[in-house]
């Protein structure tokens, strides 16, 4: 069945969601559904790769990630669940570099994130687990932890002009009028 993963304006996206208590069947769907929703979506995004997901995209409130292992390559299509995760520690430089997100269509922007982060989350087994990473890998957690606090990426730049890309037909970036991103009420809804 294909998932749908829903998008702004939706005001599932901008709420909070709530702790994972136990591994139920319910709990256990969802993380099939969200892998399932990663790579139906790829197959439609031909220049773009499923990085990772938030449980909330799907319109399921629950603190729950998935972040695919090797996102170099498209055919490892195994994703990790991290449940409850949590961000202990920001370190290393504030960095700016690109990101998207399934639930912003068409939209890119430049964000800083902190290049290294400690987090503590429990696995899909049920064990608590902690984890120190870095590079790409900093980056997309950090972006999904904000999807479980109702924060998009777009918030971190909405006061920024030049933050804003689109893909263009060849799959390169390009600038997008700012005037047009700050009045679109669909965006910051
Ligand atoms: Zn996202």
């Amino acid at each position: 069945m294909k998932q749908e993963i829903i998008t702004v304006p939706d005001p599932r996206l901008r709420k909070k969601a709530a702790k994972v208590t136990e591994l139920s069947e319910e709990v256990k769907n969802v993380i099939k559904r969200m892998r399932e929703a990663s790579l139906d979506w790829e197959k439609d995004h031909p220049h773009e790769i499923s990085a990772a997901m938030a449980a909330p995209q799907l319109g399921e409130l629950y603190r729950i990630i998935v972040i695919r292992d090797n996102t170099d390559n498209k055919d490892n299509q195994s994703f990790v669940a991290l449940l409850n995760p949590e961000i202990v520690k920001l370190e290393g430089k504030v960095e700016e570099d690109y990101e998207g997100c399934l639930s912003v269509p068409q939209i890119y922007g430049l964000v800083p994130r902190h290049t290294k982060v400690r987090l503590k989350a429990v696995n899909e087994n049920g064990e608590p687990i902690r984890l120190k990473v870095d590079g790409s890998y900093a980056r997309t957690l950090q972006h999904e932890i904000d999807h479980l606090n109702g924060v998009l990426f777009i918030d971190h730049i909405k006061d920024k002009k030049d933050a804003f890309f689109e893909l263009d037909s060849d799959g390169e970036l390009q600038p997008l009028d700012y005037a047009k991103i700050k009045g679109d009420k669909n965006l910051w809804g």
